[in-house]
């Protein structure tokens, strides 16, 4: 185990479930869901931060929606029938869900469906 692995939080079976077996969590089940907090979203697993408060919003899909990642901390893989695009922790790999474009929520016209059990909140300070 590389020394970045061993400082992983260690994950319970329900967050195993999503990061690492690619499950997605119950509509309107999360979290994060109905949350507007302001701060920082932050890998569950390897606490790298992904998205910030500001770019969440409400897309009423039953997940936490963000039209932006903080830069470079996101990386896209398209699913194996080709139909949607997974969004995975550039540091760890920890599946967070999928990426959509094109349904024009928000300006950015980009809509990251991510799973709340896949993130820790951070309040700003
Ligand atoms: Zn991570």
């Amino acid at each position: 185990m590389s020394e970045t692995e061993t400082s992983w939080r260690k994950l319970s079976r329900a967050e195993e479930a999503v990061i690492v077996h690619r499950g997605t969590e119950r509509p309107f089940s999360g979290e994060y869901e109905d949350f507007s907090g302001r701060g920082t979203y932050s890998c569950k697993r390897c606490s790298a931060p992904l998205y910030r408060s500001d770019d969440k919003f409400d897309a009423r899909c039953g997940w936490p929606s963000f039209d932006q990642e903080i830069a470079g901390a996101v990386k896209r893989v398209p699913d194996p029938d080709g139909q949607r695009v997974e969004i995975r922790c550039a540091r760890c790999d920890a599946h967070l869900g999928h990426v959509f474009r094109g349904e024009g929520f928000t300006p950015r016209n980009t809509r990251h469906c991510v799973n709340s059990i896949a993130l820790q909140f951070t309040p700003a300070p």
